[in-house]
């Protein structure tokens, strides 16, 4: 079992806001801390470190970082800049760790957003950031403006030779701007729909130019990985799960709270430790989802040992996704839960495939009928049947996402869909003698 962290290998010193978020107080806390000695090891081994500290993408598909960065071209074309885009649209249901790190460690980001883009050879970072974020964005504008005026940002940034921009972009509140190719269409003022992949945006990206997106936590996780070298966050965790992780436990638990924590820890360990445990108690457990709400539910009895990573979730048939953690207790409403939840991805939808466009609707409106049991028995297999037919027949995840929730439904808790509908037949009927 992966034993827990204490407070010397926690990256996110001030993600409770205790202290200063500004650059004094950030340059307090070791960031910026001869930034160009950690540059001056080379574009080349930059990567291979990020490679060996083992990080994977920390937006929720978990794709290794080092990997990622390597797609880049060493040589840019005239005209043909390279960037690093930063996803700061975090919407994922449940998820609210980048909230935290934008709020309260945004200097953290930028040391991060220049060492990664110099590792890219990138000229500049576009940060997209929610457009609910209002608090976030005026913490980060204000701390894009506190870089520059320290020469840390701009021209020869932070000592190192490297000329390196950052431009925030607030988005306007659509969940689908999260995927990638929505952002960089976004971003160019287009409408945001998803595009096909391949290519990928290292090769056609922003205004067609080599472009690598990154989410938030694993582009402020990069500084410090350099400092402490890549053994100290390979060696936490375990093998291809490695390194720290901000774990966001809300739901039925007695202390909601977004927390740093080893990657693997068990489920129980996290949420005893960190959550005060579960409402009313480990009896008490119904569901959890773990990953936020794309990925599917895991039941009690499944969760409660399970190493949460992405192995770890993956053998109970779920997934990390953001480690956005939704604890359900024996009071919630499974079903309303998941249709609610269906809701979302309905409304959501981008509308530019069919299956997505259509399936969406139509899987929310038999989840409203299993909710309220007016549903026949053969619909739960239909249901089942056209997630199959959505799931991996659309342009992006979220047709996927979509879903994943339900068949996750299905799976567990049929026995409590089949009572419903019962029932309901029975109601009707003494209500019909
Ligand atoms: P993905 O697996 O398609 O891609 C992951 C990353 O790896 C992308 O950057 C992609 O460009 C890159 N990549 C993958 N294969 C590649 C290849 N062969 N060559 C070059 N690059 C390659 O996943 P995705 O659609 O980017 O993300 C889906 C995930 O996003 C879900 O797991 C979900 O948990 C998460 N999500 C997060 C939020 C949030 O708020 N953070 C919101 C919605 C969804
Ligand atoms: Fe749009 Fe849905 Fe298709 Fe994604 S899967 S491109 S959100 S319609």
């Amino acid at each position: 079992m992966i034993a827990s962290i204490d407070d010397k290998d926690r990256i996110f010193t001030n993600i409770y806001g205790f202290q200063d978020w500004g650059v004094d107080g950030a340059m307090k806390r070791g960031d910026w801390d001869n930034t160009k000695d950690l540059m001056i090891r080379g574009q080349d081994q930059i990567i291979e470190d990020i490679k060996a500290s083992g990080l994977r993408g920390r937006g929720g598909a978990g794709f290794p970082t080092g990997m990622k960065w390597s797609f880049m071209p060493k040589e840019s074309k005239p005209g043909k800049p390279s960037f690093l885009l930063i996803n700061a649209d975090e919407s994922e249901p449940g998820s609210c760790k980048d909230r935290e790190i934008l709020r309260h460690d945004p200097h953290k980001l930028l040391e991060g957003a220049l060492i990664a883009g110099f590792a890219m050879r990138a000229r500049a970072a576009y940060i997209y950031i929610r457009g609910e974020f209002i608090r976030e964005a005026e913490n980060l504008f204000a701390a894009v403006a506190q870089a520059y005026d320290k020469g840390l940002l701009g021209k020869n940034a932070a000592g190192s030779g490297y000329d390196f921009d950052v431009f925030v972009h607030r988005g306007a509140g659509a969940y689908i701007c999260g995927e990638e190719t929505a952002q960089i269409e976004s971003l160019e003022g287009k409408k945001g729909q998803p595009r096909l992949k391949p290519p990928f945006p290292a090769g056609v990206g922003l205004f067609g130019c080599p472009t690598t997106v990154n989410n938030v936590e694993s582009i402020a996780v990069v500084p410090t990985i350099l400092r402490r070298g890549p053994s100290w966050f390979a060696g936490i965790g375990r093998d291809k799960n490695q390194g720290t992780k901000l774990f966001q436990i809300s739901g039925h638990v007695n202390n909601p709270t977004v927390v740093e924590e080893a990657m693997g820890i068990s489920f129980r360990e996290l949420v005893d430790k960190h959550a005060g445990g579960i409402r009313g108690g480990w009896d008490n457990l119904l569901a959890v989802i773990p990953g936020g709400s794309s990925v599917p539910l895991v039941p009690a009895a499944q969760i409660i040992d399970a190493p949460m990573d992405f192995d770890g979730l993956r053998e109970v048939g779920s997934g990390l996704g953001t480690a956005a953690i939704i604890v359900m207790d024996k009071s919630t409403d499974i079903v309303r839960a998941i249709s609610r939840i269906s809701y979302f991805y309905k409304h959501e939808s981008c509308g530019q495939c069919t299956p997505c466009r259509e399936g969406t609707g139509w899987m929310w409106r038999v989840m409203e009928r299993l909710r309220t049991g007016e549903a026949e028995m053969h619909e739960i297999d239909m249901l089942h049947e056209v997630t199959k037919q959505v799931e991996g027949h659309t342009i992006c995840a979220l047709g996927d996402a979509a879903a994943w929730p339900i068949q996750g439904l299905i799976k567990h808790f049929r026995p409590e869909i089949e009572r419903r509908i019962s029932d309901f037949r029975s109601d009707m009927a003494v209500a019909a003698e």
